[in-house]
This record gives C-alpha cells, sequence and structure tokens, in this order.
C-alpha cells in the first residue's frame, strides 16, 4: 500500500502516520522529520532548508522532490506512508510520475480536516522528542514525567516552528497552495476525507475502519 496523509499542519499527521505505519507494516517517511535530521546533521540540504522552516515558508520544490525521491526509491517494497509530501501540485505531478516510472501509484489518500482554532491550539502547545520522534502536548497527550519522553527518557523540546506566528504562516501556505494538492487527487477518486478535530485516538479509529476496508477489498 502507497498512501499519503495529507492535511493542515496540526491535522495530526505525524501521530497518525506512526500508528498507520505500524498497524499495516509501512514505511513511515516524514519530509519534515527527514528535513529536521538533515539540519541536525548539519549537513548542505539542512542549511539551504533552514530559513525556509523557521519562518514557515515552504522548502523550494526541486530540493524537496529530490529528497523525497529518494527515501520512496530506499523504502520497503511493502509499500510507504506518506507526511508531508507532497504540499504543492507540482510535487504531486513528479511522485507520480516517479511511481508510474516505477510501476506503481498511490492508492489512498487521507485527508485530515481540521478547524483553525484547534490547529493553533494543537501546535503551540505540541512537544517533541528529539531523539526518538515521540510528539506529546502539554494538555492533550501528557508525558508521565513532565517534559520527558516516556519512550526513551530525553528531554522533550517545542518545535522552533510552533510558535503562534509561524503557525499562522505555515496555514496560510496550506490553504494556498496545499489545499489544491486534495484536489489534484479528488480526480483519482482515491481521496477520504477523515474528521481531524476530535482527540487523536477517535482520528485513528476512524482512518482504521478506512484503510481497513480498503485492505479487504
Ligand atoms: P512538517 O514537519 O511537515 O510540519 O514540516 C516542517 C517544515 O518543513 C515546513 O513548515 C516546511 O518549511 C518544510 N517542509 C516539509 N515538507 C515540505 C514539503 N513537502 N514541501 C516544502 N516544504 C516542506
Amino acid at each position: 500500500m502507497r498512501i499519503l496523509l495529507l492535511g493542515a499542519p496540526g491535522a495530526g499527521k505525524g501521530t497518525q502516520c506512526k500508528a498507520v505505519a505500524e498497524r499495516y507494516g509501512l514505511e513511515h517517511l516524514s519530509s519534515g522529520d527527514i528535513l529536521r535530521q538533515e539540519r541536525a546533521d548539519g549537513t548542505d540540504l539542512g542549511k539551504k532548508a533552514q530559513q525556509f522552516m523557521d519562518s514557515g515558508e515552504l522548502v523550494p520544490d526541486k530540493i524537496i522532490i529530490e529528497m523525497m525521491a529518494h527515501a520512496i526509491n530506499e523504502a520497503p517494497k511493502s509499500g510507504f506512508v506518506l507526511d508531508g509530501f507532497p504540499r504543492t501540485v507540482n510535487q504531486a505531478v513528479e511522485l507520480d510520475k516517479s511511481l508510474e516510472a516505477d510501476g506503481s501509484r498511490i492508492d489512498a489518500v487521507l485527508n485530515l480536516q481540521v478547524d483553525d482554532d484547534i490547529v493553533v491550539k494543537r501546535i503551540t502547545g505540541r512537544r517533541s522528542c528529539p531523539a526518538c520522534g515521540a510528539i506529546y502536548h502539554i494538555e492533550n497527550i501528557r508525558p508521565k514525567v513532565d517534559g520527558i519522553c516516556d519512550k526513551c527518557g530525553e528531554k522533550l523540546v517545542q518545535r522552533t516552528d510552533d510558535t503562534e506566528e509561524v503557525v499562522l504562516n505555515r496555514l496560510k501556505h496550506y490553504y494556498e497552495q496545499t489545499a489544491a494538492v486534495v484536489d489534484y487527487y479528488r480526480k483519482n477518486n482515491i481521496v477520504y476525507d477523515i474528521d481531524a478535530n476530535p482527540a487523536a485516538d477517535e482520528i485513528l479509529a476512524l482512518i482504521f475502519e478506512k484503510l481497513d476496508s480498503l485492505v479487504n477489498v
């Protein structure tokens, strides 16, 4: 299975993708996580992406398309779940072209729909583990010990782009550029809308219900 999770920042893509990858034995490919790793490693790519990420701008298509083509190429044949990519129609077109060249395609697009006020609350309260990538929230998904990752004991951090000002800019780019990606895939009849306003476990149940029905067809 090759799946895309689309939706505004804060829709819960990262959290949900991890669970989907685990349940269906897929590789979780997050463009944001790959970029953050490149930055942490101090690579040229990471340096190029830094200024865009910190201000909530999109990293230029050329850089992202190349980076994700490489990640997809390395993914196991069982399939993958894409998180944060494609974010522009151009990225989607290039993704489809490279999959087609390989005789494959995207099987399902889950479109997580969430209200803007919920996005701002979720993102500004989000904390994540720099070591294992686990995601928490200061009110909704609290770790057992304040500020410490349950899974690996590392100190939790707030992403530099998770401030209100940057979130509003990321939302603006979502509506200007990424919302059109959903319409791009709608013409193939593979888009499933999911209400992403409730709590994470409720959203996940909706996602599993949909994907189970597709897997068992
Ligand atoms: P995310 O973790 O998905 O919210 O991504 C964090 C930041 O990385 C975004 O605000 C962008 O600056 C950059 N980024 C991630 N994925 C993409 C993409 N597909 N296209 C352009 N920029 C991206």
